[in-house]
């Protein structure tokens, strides 16, 4: 609910008389338990209101957050044999993928030695006809 739509007093003393009637007029006297009186930080004045949404909610049913488990030995050890062992795979792996592109690049250079060969063998080739040709034609 917005502040301006909400019952407002200059006062504590004002809101604490209209919170007391309250309790004694509510037929819910469980809800009118969680009544309280607040000062108001949007418009500086006293409004009467639950402070929680779940009021009348009784606090047992809000289970206390379990103690933080202390790991034992035998837990530690365990946490470092799955780590070593996650960690061995990874290295594993990362030693695949580098062999993969280590046998990649071993493939790409021998296909460049391989075409310099052949534009060698092309090259002696035409030096050879340029040379039958000058001394067929006397150049
Ligand atoms: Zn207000």
């Amino acid at each position: 609910m917005k502040c301006q739509e909400k019952v407002w007093y200059p006062t504590a003393v004002d809101a604490e008389e209209a919170r007391r009637k309250m309790e004694s007029k509510s037929r819910d006297k469980q809800r009118a338990k969680g009544l309280v009186v607040y000062h108001c930080r949007d418009c500086k004045k006293f409004h009467v209101g639950h402070l929680r949404a779940s009021y009348g909610k009784p606090k047992a049913e809000t289970p206390a957050p379990a103690p933080p488990k202390i790991p034992s030995i035998g837990d530690l050890k365990r946490k470092v044999r799955n780590l070593e062992k996650r960690l061995d795979a990874e290295r594993r792996h990362a030693a695949y993928v580098i062999g993969k592109i280590v046998s990649k690049d071993r493939e790409w250079l021998e296909a460049e030695a391989e075409r310099a060969r052949i534009e060698a063998d092309r090259a002696k080739d035409m030096a050879d006809t340029l040379a039958i040709a000058a001394r067929l034609y006397g150049g």
